[in-house]
């Protein structure tokens, strides 16, 4: 049970101390729909972050993953970013966030229901534009992160299990009011079921984690000062704060004032984090994701997963830090995962066939 170590060795850690303050820190940076022109100050925000030792988790929305897959340039740049230890994450603008960056599972009529609805939607907010469901984002993500896998997940959703990626084992959430939410421990989270016009989305789980959004010098003060009053921070095992790409393009000041504070304090990115976290972990095998061309059969309590599908298929197997464990290329069905004598946690399958490429997340054991 190598995932139960980490937990009990921070409690154990922490007695030595009279005032710990969190372990662990994250910075979550939300490229936004609209902006995806600001990938110059996008940069500046990783080199400065990058000299001072802090990983950034980028969580980068739809039209930021297709200018970075337009340019090449750009996505060699994201692939040495990587290499330096930031994490390529998703971000998503719902139908219930005034600014929706145009894609979302929802049905159509209960698309214009939420954007019609003032008590819902706020009156100056526009309208919007349907531009398709989430499979686009989710090929095109996958393409922008790269061997590394995508795994984390930030955005602020009613009702998250529509738009979420189901195969994504992370999650970021948190607050722009209120400053106790830079203040953490990793949770789980179970997501629906939620129904609309006759389709059922969930339930997914996730493993979780907050953060506090920060885009002025008071916001940073203000986390920095209850970070300081371990009387308070004492309980936690984790700090994580959020901001725009715009918002450091207007002052870039206090984005500096927070990543000199926090460099050198357990920084890291959100897979690094959570994937340490006893979450997610099950007794049993537990395969997400919906039944399709690609056939997953459990061959009992803790014995394996075995694989069929028709043709021939590229079959990848990661962990949960998104790294290529084993491969199978232009195979025939049927193949056993060697998951035997794997440590406990979170795996993730990819398997590209003649018609689809499909993702599945694995609890293992
Ligand atoms: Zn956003």
């Amino acid at each position: 049970m190598k995932w139960l170590v980490f937990p009990i060795a921070c409690v154990l850690g922490s007695v030595g101390w009279v005032h710990a303050q969190p372990s662990q820190s994250f910075f979550v940076v939300h490229c936004d729909p609209g902006y995806a022109h600001l990938f110059p100050k996008l940069r500046q925000m990783v080199d400065y972050a990058t000299d001072k030792g802090v990983p950034l988790t980028l969580e980068l929305s739809p039209q930021w993953v297709d200018a970075i897959l337009d340019d090449p340039r750009k996505l060699n740049a994201v692939r040495q970013w990587q290499a330096l230890g930031h994490e390529i994450g998703a971000h998503h603008h719902g139908i219930y966030h005034c600014f929706w960056d145009s894609l979302t599972n929802y049905p159509i009529d209960t698309i214009w229901k939420v954007r019609g609805d003032t008590s819902l939607v706020p009156a100056r907010c526009a309208r919007g534009v349907y531009r398709g469901t989430l499979d686009s984002f989710y090929a095109r993500l996958d393409r922008v992160a790269g061997d590394s896998l995508l795994l984390t997940w930030g955005s602020s959703d009613q009702h998250p299990e529509v738009d979420l990626y189901p195969f994504v084992p992370y999650r970021t959430d948190g607050s722009r009011y209120d400053v106790r939410r830079a203040f953490s421990n990793p949770y789980v989270v179970t997501h629906g079921p939620y129904r609309a016009e006759g389709k059922t989305w969930g339930p997914y789980t996730t493993c979780q984690i907050d953060y506090y959004f920060i885009d002025d010098r008071n916001k940073v003060d203000a986390v920095i000062a209850m970070y300081e009053d371990t009387a308070f921070s004492n309980g936690y095992e984790v700090v994580g704060v959020v901001t725009h790409v715009f918002n450091f393009a207007r002052d870039p000041m206090y984005f500096r004032t927070w990543v000199d504070f926090i460099s050198g304090k357990g920084c890291r990115t959100v897979r690094q984090i959570l994937r340490r976290a006893p979450c997610g972990v099950t007794r049993n095998v537990v395969v997400e994701g919906k039944e399709k061309v690609l056939k997953m059969t459990t061959e009992g309590e803790g014995e394996g997963v075995q694989l069929s599908w028709l043709g021939k298929a590229d079959i990848y197997l990661y962990d949960s830090m998104g790294r290529m464990l084993w491969a199978r290329r232009g195979v025939r069905a049927p193949v056993s995962l060697p998951l035997h004598g794997m440590p406990s946690g979170v795996y993730v399958l990819l398997c590209r066939l003649e018609s689809r490429t499909e993702v599945r997340r694995i609890l293992w054991p």
